[in-house]
């Protein structure tokens, strides 16, 4: 299924997704499993912060979004604005 980016132009950021070309696996791994290849490809990825921004403001639960684990983006969403 093809997702039509200009009627979501707040998901304009994935067109560049470096994980729109390696496919979801990394980024969603089972449970336990490492989530280290995801977070390497997400340190090439040009987009991490407007994905992170997303993930966050969505409150996305699971998987690696902008580079963070969902531990670390739970964490970081306890952290107060004002110590970030
Ligand atoms: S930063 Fe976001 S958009 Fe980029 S590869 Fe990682 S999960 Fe995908």
């Amino acid at each position: 299924m093809q997702i039509d980016m200009t009627a979501q132009p707040e998901l304009a950021w994935q067109e560049q997704a470096l994980c729109a070309q390696t496919g979801a696996d990394f980024f969603f791994p089972e449970p336990g499993s490492s989530v280290r290849e995801a977070k390497y490809i997400c340190r090439m990825c040009a987009m991490r912060p407007a994905c992170l921004e997303y993930a966050l403001a969505n409150d996305e639960r699971f998987g690696v979004w902008g580079g963070l684990s969902e531990k670390e983006r739970y964490a970081l969403r306890r952290v107060p604005d004002s110590a970030r």
